[in-house]
């Protein structure tokens, strides 16, 4: 094996893979280093971008957002044009192997959509995977919190109990 490479990437997360794999597309000799396990592995699989404005609060329109956040902000560093070309690329990587993902939306336009987690939080996030009907959730009047056996981080029960706690789910039937 040849001891020298064009790019050499550590860590094999979200951002290593698809820094590995814009280098490689570009003719690059590509090498990834990793070690341990990144958070890939526990993701929801959907894709937030800008959740939460500076102040807190809960950001609905993303890309309106963006355009408000400080210069010094990573977003406002890469530019709004660089997050779109990543996010495109990531969906066409994604879908090029089997998972579809897109845009969350509210009257045919991008917007985030509220997911709910594994510890019961109701999150902002903007890709989601095409199997995910955000309207069946939003009017669901029953829904049931599975978990698997073996897997200790999910507690149903602590799901539940947080769900009920937002207004829009108050009263639906867990
Ligand atoms: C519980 C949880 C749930 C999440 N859910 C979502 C979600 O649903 N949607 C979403 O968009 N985001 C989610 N996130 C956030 C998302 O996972 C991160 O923003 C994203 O994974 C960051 O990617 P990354 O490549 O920077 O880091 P990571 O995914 O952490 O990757 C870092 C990589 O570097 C490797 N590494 C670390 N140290 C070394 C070393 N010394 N040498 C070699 N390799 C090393 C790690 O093994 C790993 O492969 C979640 C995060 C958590 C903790």
């Amino acid at each position: 094996m040849s001891r020298t490479t064009d790019v050499i990437v550590v860590g094999s997360g979200l951002a290593g893979l698809m820094a590995a794999l814009g280098a490689a597309r570009q003719g690059r000799e590509v090498r990834v280093i990793s070690e341990g396990m990144g958070c890939l592995a526990i993701g929801s699989g959907s894709v937030d971008l800008l959740g939460y404005a500076p102040d807190g609060a809960c950001v609905d329109d993303p890309w309106a957002a963006m355009a408000l956040l400080p210069a010094t902000h990573p977003y406002s560093l890469l530019g709004s044009d660089k997050v779109r070309a990543a996010l495109a690329a990531l969906v066409e990587t994604a879908a090029r192997h089997g998972l579809g993902l897109r845009a969350a939306e509210r009257d045919g336009t991008p917007r985030n959509t509220r997911v709910p987690t594994i510890m019961g939080t109701l999150k902002p996030t903007y890709l989601v995977p095409d199997s995910f009907d955000q309207e069946a959730l939003a009017k669901a009047r029953h829904v049931l919190v599975a978990s698997v056996r073996g897997f200790r981080d999910c507690r149903p029960a602590l799901v539940i109990d947080q769900l009920r706690r937002y207004p829009d789910w108050a009263d639906k039937n867990f």
